[in-house]
């Protein structure tokens, strides 16, 4: 007999929607290019512009302020240029100011150069310095251009999420913007960019339950836009080249719907959260769960237990049929610490464990983790995988 898998995995992929497939399986034209004037094309762009207005509605925007793209990191590669235009006219940023605790897509500074990118600190909270981005901001050099900063509004790895409208109060000051990567914010907590929440916002289909290869820039406006990393036939209104990809922009959008519509699940999901913390604490109760006095996502779990390495752990758990994440770096074949938990001061070297789960996950898959970390721990897997 072949037991179901336990997916805990939700913040590094969030299952498909039933309602995202039925959305893709019944775009009536996924052959026709959206861009063509015949009644195919034209059915293929209802679908595209249907789709823009559901991801619109739920960040908050107008639909033509969204731009679609193949994923969060083209969006941010697209977004962290020098290179801007104010309607026709150039416009330049001459120094980008990202989070140490953010995304890789984000962290590696895009199309700047290394020289013009600073790294802003976090707390041991994860939570941003914001005193030390409005010191920052105010060494910023406005004759060279204007400050960009990026910022992810919830953490991927502990859940923990920023103070986005205190952020965005910071960067307007110092007359800068602000690009907020929301990708684990969507669907969890309200996100709204017409309520100071940044210039632009950055989401991803697949962690919303839609389909992988889709994903969005939201803009509070569309003046000011980044120069395009993809340049091709004027897709986009010429923001993002390429043949729009109508059956996962559909997926998308049917995912954002729902995604707008689940934010009263956060209580459910957070109660579910507490049993998985409740379960590893009541295992070992000297774990440590990353963030946890952190006002946090509801659905994520990031912990150490300690002497208990966790790329081992984490096959413990997929062999128990188990999906989870560790957080941990491995690099030359040595484990390390998340960079999130570095930037935080943590000192964690072997690594921590994510739980991230969702609306469908159940009280029995949270009881099987459960069992399979106490049998983990039991078989001493502690002191044996600590060397
Ligand atoms: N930003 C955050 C916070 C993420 O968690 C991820 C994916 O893990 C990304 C960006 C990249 O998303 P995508 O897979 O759509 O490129």
């Amino acid at each position: 007999m072949t037991i179901a898998r336990a997916y805990l995995d939700y913040n590094a992929s969030a299952p498909l929607l039933a309602e995202a497939l039925e959305a893709m399986m019944s775009a009536p034209d996924r052959s026709a290019d959206p861009s063509s004037v015949h009644q195919d094309g034209r059915a293929a762009r209802r679908i595209v512009e249907a789709a823009r207005r559901d991801v619109a509605a739920l960040a908050g925007a107008k639909p033509e302020h969204v731009v679609f793209t193949s994923g969060a990191t083209e969006a941010a590669a697209t977004l962290l240029t020098p290179d801007w235009r104010m309607g026709r006219a150039p416009l330049r940023m001459s120094r980008l100011y990202v989070a140490a605790s953010d995304h890789p897509c984000v962290l590696n500074g895009g199309r700047f150069d290394r020289s013009a990118f600073g790294v802003i600190g976090v707390g041991r909270d994860g939570v941003l310095d914001l005193a030390a981005l409005d010191a920052e901001l105010a060494s910023h050099d406005r004759d060279a251009g204007l400050p960009l900063v990026a910022v992810h509004a919830a953490n991927n790895e502990t859940g923990v999420i920023q103070p986005v409208a205190k952020i965005a109060a910071v960067v307007k000051a110092h007359g800068g913007v602000l690009i907020v990567d929301a990708v684990q914010a969507a669907g969890r907590i309200p996100i709204d960019i017409s309520n100071n929440y940044g210039d632009f916002l950055i989401l991803s289909s697949h962690k919303i339950g839609g389909p992988k290869g889709a994903g969005a820039i939201v803009g509070l406006s569309d003046l000011m836009m980044p120069v395009p990393l993809v340049v091709g036939g004027g897709q986009e209104k010429g923001h993002r080249g390429g043949t729009e990809n109508v059956a996962a922009i559909a997926g998308f959008g049917a995912a954002a719907r729902e995604a707008a519509a689940d934010l009263s699940a956060a209580d459910g999901i957070a109660g579910r959260r507490d049993a998985v913390e409740a379960a590893i604490l009541d295992v070992a109760p000297d774990a440590v769960i990353h963030s946890r006095q952190a006002d946090r996502l509801c659905n994520t779990t990031f912990f150490s237990v300690p002497g208990m390495k966790a790329e081992t752990a984490q096959i413990a758990f997929d062999l128990a049929g188990i999906s989870l994440s560790a957080g941990s770096a491995c690099s030359s074949g040595k484990v390390g610490p998340s960079h999130v938990l570095k930037a935080m001061g943590v000192e964690d070297d072997l690594g921590a464990l994510r739980v991230s789960i969702g609306a469908a996950t159940t009280k029995e898959e949270i009881e099987r983790f459960a069992a399979a970390l106490a049998a983990h721990v039991a078989r001493g897997s502690r002191g044996e995988c600590a060397a």
